[in-house]
């Protein structure tokens, strides 16, 4: 039997979650769903120097803005807890002690200020720095010594010479040299574990199957496999992504591509939108779709298809996806991202007007942040005093244009299509072309001479609005016709070569 997938991600809770380290998230819970496996969150927050306050917040409300709630983490709880690094030191130190005990380890007794004049006179002569361990072999009446001085020995590995060779999944087999990693330290003499130590002995602790994270890593990854050589226990695939870079190329930062995931969300970008493009940057589906709901990451997420060159971050692109992604959304739930957006209570805006409205607007939409502009100058009582509204009303064909699309619409099935085809009927019957038919209709509703399909902004509008708009305008429209003179038609009530001719 193959062991459980088990993955983690393992922040430091410096602050805002940066793109990159979402990426990293990202994979590591598509992995898991993929497989059926648990997706851990470990808060590696021992530095107390770096971590800021609300750090675990913050990674949170990322997380579960993005859908990536962890399976076992500090707020969930879960079998291999504490899930917070600065709480697992006594298991960090008993596991140092076992390694002391196996002869894996041993106790240094040099102080840091020691160990750090011998590193810097090694360099001096142009000597390897990495092998400096007197105390390896320290005869026990000379540890007494020491511990009678006072002194609290720091625990490190004892590390042989020769090639220490590891894996990476898209790597391969990789190798460095025992001397240049030295005896490494494993918990300080103050009794605090180094970091190295504390990851490797948690991953195994935690049963961590896939290690998927930052390039940046890779390096640490012979200290790590080394440790789970002394522990005798096989090290886990260890997958080692490139690098996002801000747009243009470089370091991300808060000036250069908005950082943080937040950012994104306060730019109305749609949560799967980040996920479907975090997961392509450094991955490809099988047949190069780009967009690709939550579920069908999951489905076709294979670690095989992972490429090895950084990317840069286009943020053109993922407002494509942004849009594709609130389109797909089904339009109660767009309603409620837009909800937050538009002064819904200013403009009387109901759930069930909202609801029609993303229904047949989201597609001019890409960002969330998008709806105001798209959406409330529909709503808005349309401005009807106005030049050029009363210009296009006092039209001499406006009045019975309106009242035709009133006496269609008030029978019409309250569908954007069905709206659509029935005022093109109206127009028929008024025997008028679209130029002179629809801007006295769409003035009525919108008091704007352009805007999208009449169809659609009178099923938005609702059937209650729209009549009411219809008999406002038609209030002060002229020009009373009579359908039976059929003097207007002019027969180009098809109107192709007009603006306003299409519905
Ligand atoms: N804590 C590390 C970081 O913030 C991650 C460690 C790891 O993934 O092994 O980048």
């Amino acid at each position: 039997m193959t062991a459980p997938i088990r993955t983690r991600f393992a922040p430091s809770p410096t602050g805002a979650l940066h793109l990159g380290n979402a990426r990293t998230a990202i994979l590591n819970w598509l992995f898991a769903r993929r497989h059926g496996g648990a997706f851990v969150l470990r808060l590696e927050d021992t530095d107390t120097e770096r971590g800021v306050p609300g750090g675990e917040a913050m990674i949170y409300e990322a997380l579960d803005w993005l859908g990536l709630g962890p399976d076992e983490g500090p707020r969930e709880g879960g079998p291999f807890g504490p899930y917070r690094q600065s709480e697992r030191g006594a298991l960090h130190r008993e596991r140092a002690r076992e390694l002391l005990e196996s002869g894996c380890a041993f106790r240094c007794y040099c102080a840091p200020d020691e160990l750090e004049a011998r590193r810097e006179a090694a360099i001096a002569v142009g000597e390897p720095t990495g092998r400096d361990a007197r105390c390896r072999d320290l005869p026990a009446d000379k540890a007494r010594r020491y511990e009678a001085a006072g002194r609290t020995p720091a625990i490190r590995l004892r590390v042989a010479s020769g090639p220490v060779e590891f894996d990476d999944f898209l790597k391969g087999t990789l190798a460095i040299d025992g001397d240049d990693l030295g005896d490494m330290v494993l918990v300080r003499s103050d009794g605090r574990p180094t970091y190295n130590f504390a990851v490797a002995v948690d991953d195994i602790a935690m049963e961590i199957s896939h290690v998927i994270r930052g390039v940046g890593h890779l390096s640490n990854t012979p200290k790590q496999v080394l440790l789970y050589r002394a522990f005798g226990v096989e090290p886990p695939e260890f997958v080692h992504i490139p690098t996002v870079l801000a747009p243009g190329g470089g370091k991300l930062s808060k000036r250069r591509g908005a950082a943080g995931v937040l950012d994104y969300r306060e730019r109305g970008f749609h949560p799967d939108a980040i996920l479907n493009y975090l997961s392509l940057l450094s991955w490809s589906s099988e047949d190069g779709e780009e967009f690709l709901s939550r579920e069908a990451l999951v489905e076709r997420i294979d670690l095989d298809r992972l490429g090895a060159a950084d990317s840069e971050v286009d943020e053109e692109k993922m407002a494509w996806l942004s849009g594709r992604h609130l389109r797909a959304e089904p339009p109660e739930r767009l309603a409620r991202r837009w909800a937050g957006q538009l002064d819904a209570e200013g403009l009387g805006l109901t759930d069930a007007d909202l609801r029609r409205a993303a229904e047949v607007f989201a597609k001019r939409t890409r960002l969330v942040t998008d709806a105001p502009s798209e959406v409330e100058p529909i709503f808005r009582a349309p401005p009807l005093g106005g030049a050029a509204a009363r210009q296009v009303l006092w039209a001499p064909e406006a009045g019975a244009a309106l009242r035709l699309a009133r006496a269609a619409w008030e029978e019409t099935a309250w569908r954007p299509e069905a709206l659509a085809r029935t005022l093109r009927g109206a127009m028929r019957e008024a025997g008028l072309p679209g130029r002179a038919f629809f801007p006295p209709v769409r003035v009525a509703l919108t008091g704007q001479p352009h805007g999208p399909d009449l169809g659609e902004v009178a099923y938005a509008l609702g059937r209650e609005r729209t009549l009411e708009r219809l008999d406002a305008a038609a209030t002060g429209a002229a020009g009373e016709f009579d359908t039976s003179h059929g003097g207007h038609n002019n027969g180009s009530n098809d109107g192709s070569n007009d603006k306003e001719t299409s519905v």
